[in-house]
């Protein structure tokens, strides 16, 4: 009977650790199931901005939601939490009249934000070169964190409040019977609960393969560096470049998006390999620079490759320096991360005889939306 859970969540990425702590706070007795020795996912190889302001309208809710939940968490444990905004920098007229245009769409969302002259721009961003920026947009609520020390902080506290937590467990199987899932793991351990949620991230082959190969699931690649601690150099909060206003979903609500979008050169590097350029400062001074993006299906996930592509890393630092002039911008690490998303809907969702429900494929806003999906998601889960 001890390996009898209300609820079981396979997956300790970012969205089964929410998934886990939203279902503690209904009180009911939960586990957590990792395969690895910790988190090993996406959830430890990403940027750290909570961005809802990237967000389309639908995943701006659930990311102000986030926005609450980080901080009353902070309240209560060092999760790593720094209040230092977002800025999106505009480097010509028409990434300048998007700006424009999300800030009036955040007005009527009731959504804090602030458009930046070139000059308070540059005032308030050191280091940001003055040829490259035109305008700003400033969200002083967004936030950013260190991603993998929260996710284990974030646990950690978890497991104090009696959530159970077996690193190193393999989920192989689930199947319902008598009104049960039973879990079978790697090692023989088996556990029982009357609801299974199943975050498992970029795992598409372990379970229910099949489910995934015939779904609209995509996985993504993203190239990612990191440079030697900077000394004497601050860089607030979430910083976004005009590539990032030409990309992020928010903006395709704006009037001017597809005008503007329909002029973009299809063949470019840029297109090609999906870069656009964010900058965030780790505590440690160094700054975290990206990202490029390519695509597969489930079922050719290796076609991505396990190596990084050094033309691509001379690209992004190319349009960093456009952007930027760091003191020292000598990389010490450099990695990618993947994720999955659907290429139809905002994330996937599949549930199996009443009892196991799979969520996966939330793509690039996993840190920002998964603390405020999850408790949408277990409010609806539990009262079904
Ligand atoms: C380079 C990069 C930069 C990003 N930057 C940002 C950002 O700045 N802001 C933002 O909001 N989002 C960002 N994202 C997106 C974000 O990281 C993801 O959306 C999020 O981490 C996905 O979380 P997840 O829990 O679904 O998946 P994961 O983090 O991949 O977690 C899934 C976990 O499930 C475990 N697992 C899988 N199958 C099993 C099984 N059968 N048994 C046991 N365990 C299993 C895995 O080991 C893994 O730890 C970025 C992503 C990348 C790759």
């Amino acid at each position: 009977m001890n390996n009898h859970f209300d609820c079981l969540v396979i997956g300790g990425g970012v969205l089964g650790t929410f998934h886990a702590y939203h279902a503690m706070k209904r009180g009911l007795k939960v586990a957590l199931i990792e395969k690895g020795r910790r988190p090993q996912g996406a959830t430890v190889r990403n940027f750290g901005q909570v961005v809802p302001s990237g967000m389309d309208r639908k995943w701006q809710q659930y990311g102000r939601e986030s926005l609450r939940i980080y901080n009353e968490l902070q309240s209560q444990i060092d999760l790593t939490i720094r209040n230092e905004g977002t800025i999106y920098f505009a480097s010509d007229e028409e990434e300048e009249t998007l700006l424009v245009e999300l800030s009036e769409i955040n007005k009527q969302e009731n959504y804090a934000s602030r458009i930046l002259s070139r000059q308070e721009c540059l005032k308030q961003y050191p280091g940001l070169k003055s040829d490259y920026v035109r305008a700003g947009l400033y969200f002083p609520e967004e936030l950013i964190i260190e991603p993998e020390v929260m996710i284990n902080r974030l646990q950690d506290y978890l497991a104090e409040k009696g959530v159970d937590i077996y690193f190193g467990t393999l989920a192989l199987s689930c199947d319902v019977n008598g009104g049960k899932v039973e879990v079978a793991c790697a090692g023989n351990k088996n556990f029982t609960a009357n609801k299974v949620i199943i975050c498992n991230g970029s795992d598409l082959d372990t379970l229910f393969p099949e489910i995934f190969a015939q779904s609209d699931l995509e996985v993504v690649k993203l190239q990612m560096m990191q440079t030697v601690p900077q000394r004497n150099f601050n860089i607030k909060g979430a910083v976004l470049s005009g590539l990032s206003v030409r990309r992020y979903e928010s903006f395709r609500e704006c009037p001017s998006y597809r005008l503007i979008n329909e002029k973009e050169d299809v063949d470019s590097q840029v297109k090609k390999w999906g870069v656009h350029i964010l900058f965030k400062q780790a505590l440690d001074g160094s700054v975290i620079i990206g990202d490029s993006h390519h695509y597969a299906t489930p079922t050719k996930q290796d076609e991505l490759g396990f190596d990084l592509d050094m033309d691509i890393d001379e690209f992004i630092m190319k349009e960093a320096r456009r952007i930027y002039e760091l003191p020292d911008d000598r990389i010490k690490y450099r990695w990618y991360g993947v994720y999955v998303q659907c290429s139809q809907k905002d994330i996937f969702q599949k549930t199996i005889d009443q009892h196991i429900h799979i969520v996966t494929g939330i793509g690039g806003k996993g840190m920002t939306g998964s603390a405020g999906f999850s408790k949408a998601h277990i409010d609806h889960i539990l009262n079904q």
